[in-house]
């Protein structure tokens, strides 16, 4: 689908550049999608840099590597950095899928469906074929498995190799049969959605607002959070539905094609969408995307788009896969919708930096199966660039994110005479003069400590939950700050219950809830606490690396520019922003008065080590063990041994618990590397060290499951 040609306008040494850049940025948003549920780029933008990094792989091969995200399907495992809601299960059992759970190659061009089509052609020499069309519907897909008619497994995709059991939950999804009728085989797999219909989803993010949590962006991040909860009777309040649509040919049930297999399922009574079509051409395709391009917003869920599947399972058979995707099938992808509606006014917004957004309120419009009111407009640039008028007709977009976007205006229906708006040359909130540094895009109101707003986001970030994870949010900040109780975080430390009942509806049980949480604060490991307080462009990856080089923060308060540039990946911006913070006296009183409410200012010191009985070994492990995976990494390090995430000819042992990942049991084979169990680990630590362990270690492991 992509050319071939080398850039005119790119050398080698550039090509490599974009190609990393380009993995970084898909990994980094393949994460927040995936894992945490919390996507900040759209779909569309994040395709067009996959489509790139392709082009650029296929130009460069010498640059493509295995692990390219162009390669691997999206994983929804969860990774150590990621932030997950809170209830949400850490550490799944993760089971080998017995086929490969794949993505789909997708498009948004019709041109692409008819190369796909050619190409399917070519590779099937002339036999006549045709097409199963279906609804590409947008939530997060599960693989159920039915042994004599009864539900056994439920897995999520995974890395497409393993996926995290999730049974338990999907047991509480109400349209999934447990026990199927009529005449099923003795046992298959089929695989298929899990759905947030709107109504759910519109009646979850309200209930979720109410409870001070933050709103899921969209329908599928909603479904998929969900389904990883830890309490399966939540997930079933969550209005969750599936819809199937795949029952894997290798399998080898005796149907002669897809749809032949979607029938024999919906006769079991698994619920099976009925708006697949068969179609002969092209053009019967086309006619079908185009009919689901306008129907599909009358659906009760969320769809992206279309997936054309070669139907006759001996012809999916011939064409088989790719590394990430089958060559019997393909989706296109319909560009996020767009409503034209008026603009009613616009509010100039501070954030907790001071950078002011402006934002349009709008004519109430229905989007995406949600009311849209309010759109961003980004910056000033950004409105000049769309030659914005007030009382404009504009079109609004959703992409990934919560927030939608103007994307145009329609200047036919502009009222002669219409104004362009003023961008506001004072703070809209404490009335300072607005300041646009050199390379910003954005204006910024500069009294960063004064302006009540950036006061009270600060506020809301000190307490967020990847912060300091107190349960309030920003109403209850807007309270406090409004009845002069809290200015900076420190004044958090001294609320009382006869300051808190002044807050309306405050009754004692809420206001031990929230002093307890405010007392776990003392909890919070250092690089949380240097995120919390908020230091300009010190987001959480930062305040790690700060934390660990500097390990306290009064070596940190005392650093030069120059000293603050030697930790990996910082850079002059950041250097200088943290030198200043630490310069001003207010905020040399904050920390001591954060010392004294008892906050963590030092990293830990480290541990002693418990021998070196492990030294010069790097371990990799995989699978579940009889302590946590965080346990075990640690027990590994006390004594010697340095823990490694990839098997490489550089590892010593891969240290293999029940369900260890196949890939990472594949590459230690291929390397020679030996694979150890547990109690093998353990007969290398001296006694003592064994001692500590829990008293089941020497339980019986199941044999690592390979497929
Ligand atoms: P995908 O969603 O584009 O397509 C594959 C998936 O479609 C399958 O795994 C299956 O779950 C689903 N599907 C729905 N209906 C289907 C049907 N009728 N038949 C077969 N499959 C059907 O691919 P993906 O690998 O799940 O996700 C990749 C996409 O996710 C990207 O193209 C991008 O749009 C989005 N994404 C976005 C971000 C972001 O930051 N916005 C990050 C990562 C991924």
């Amino acid at each position: 689908m992509h050319t071939r040609t080398r850039s005119k306008h790119m050398n080698q040494a550039e090509a490599k550049i974009r190609i990393d850049e380009l993995k970084a940025v898909l990994w980094e948003n393949s994460r927040k999608y995936y894992v945490e549920n919390a996507p900040t780029m759209s779909d569309y933008d994040y395709d067009q840099l996959m489509h790139e990094l392709e082009r650029l792989e296929a130009a460069y091969p010498e640059f493509a590597t295995p692990d390219s995200p162009t390669r691997r399907v999206g994983s929804d495992l969860e990774t150590p950095e990621a932030t997950l809601e809170e209830g949400v299960r850490r550490e799944f059992v993760q089971v080998a899928h017995r086929y490969p759970m794949l993505s789909l190659g997708n498009t948004y061009s019709i041109e692409e469906i008819e190369e796909f089509a050619a190409r399917a052609s070519k590779s099937l020499e002339g036999n006549a074929f045709t097409y199963c069309c279906e609804l590409k519907f947008d939530g997060t897909a599960i693989c159920l498995t039915y042994r004599n008619g009864k539900l056994l497994r439920a897995l999520t995709r995974g890395d497409g190799v393993v996926g995290d059991d999730v049974t338990e939950n999907v047991r509480h999804i109400a349209n999934i049969p447990q026990v199927l009728h009529g005449d099923y085989p003795e046992e298959f797999e089929i695989r298929g959605e899990i759905l947030m219909p709107y109504a759910s989803f519109e009646a979850l993010n309200r209930q979720r607002e109410a409870d001070e949590d933050a709103p899921f962006a969209n329908p599928r991040n909603a479904a998929s959070g969900s389904l990883k909860l830890l309490d399966p009777e939540e997930v079933g309040r969550r209005g969750l539905m599936c819809t199937l649509y795949h029952i894997p040919v290798q399998s080898g049930l005796p149907y002669a094609t897809h749809d032949e297999a979607l029938r024999a399922a919906a006769s079991w009574g698994l619920p099976v969408s009925d708006e697949r079509r068969l179609c002969r051409n092209i053009e019967e395709i086309e006619a079908y995307i185009a009919h689901w391009d306008t129907a599909r917003k009358a659906l009760p869920f969320a769809t992206d788009g279309i997936v054309i599947k070669i139907n006759e399972l001996e012809f999916q058979n011939l064409l088989g896969y790719t590394a990430k995707s089958p060559r019997w099938a393909v989706a296109f992808k319909f560009k996020a919708e767009q409503a034209l509606t008026p603009l009613l006014s616009i509010d100039y917004q501070v954030g907790r930096t001071g950078a002011v957004t402006p934002v349009a309120n709008l004519e109430p419009v229905l989007l995406s199966g949600t009311t849209v009111k309010r759109a961003t407009l980004v910056n000033e640039d950004q409105m000049r660039a769309l030659d914005l008028h007030l009382g404009d007709w504009v079109y609004v977009e959703k992409g990934g994110e919560i927030i939608p976007k103007i994307t145009g205006v329609e200047p036919s229906k502009r009222t002669p005479g219409a104004m362009e708006p003023v961008f506001p040359a004072t703070c809209p909130d404490c009335g300072t003069p607005l300041v646009k540094p050199e390379g910003e895009a954005k204006w910024f109101c500069p009294n960063t400590d004064g302006c009540p707003t950036q006061a009270k986001g600060k506020l809301v970030h000190f307490l967020s939950r990847k912060a300091m994870n107190v349960i309030a949010g920003e109403a209850t900040v807007e309270q406090l700050y409004n009845l002069d109780l809290v200015r900076t975080p420190a004044d958090f430390f001294d609320l009382t219950p006869a300051k808190l009942s002044l807050l309306d509806g405050w009754k004692e049980k809420s206001i031990q809830r929230f002093l307890r949480s405010l007392a776990d604060c003392r909890k919070i490991p250092f690089p949380r606490v240097l995120f919390a307080i908020g230091i300009r462009y010190v987001g959480e990856q930062t305040a790690k690396d700060v934390a660990a080089h500097f390990g306290s923060i009064d070596t940190l308060a005392e650093a030069s520019v120059e000293q603050l540039l030697e930790v990996p990946d910082i850079g002059d911006v950041t250097a200088r922003a943290i030198y200043a913070w630490f310069r001003e006296p207010a905020h040399q009183v904050e920390i001591q008065r954060l010392k004294a409410a008892g906050l963590q200012f030092s990293a830990e010191a480290p541990r002693e080590n418990q021998s070196d009985a492990l030294k010069g070994l790097s371990i990799v492990i995989s699978g579940n063990f009889s302590i946590s995976r965080d346990e075990m990494k640690e027990l590994i390090e006390r004594n010697g041994g340095k823990n490694s995430s990839g098997v490489s000819a550089k590892t010593t042992y891969l240290l293999a618990g029940s369900k260890p990942g196949p890939e990472k049991i594949r590459k230690a084979q291929e390397l020679g590397v030996e694979i150890i169990d547990e109690a093998r680990l353990m007969s290398l630590l001296p006694e003592t060290a064994a001692q500590e362990m829990p008293k089941n270690l020497f339980q019986q492991f199941e044999e690592p499951t390979l497929f």
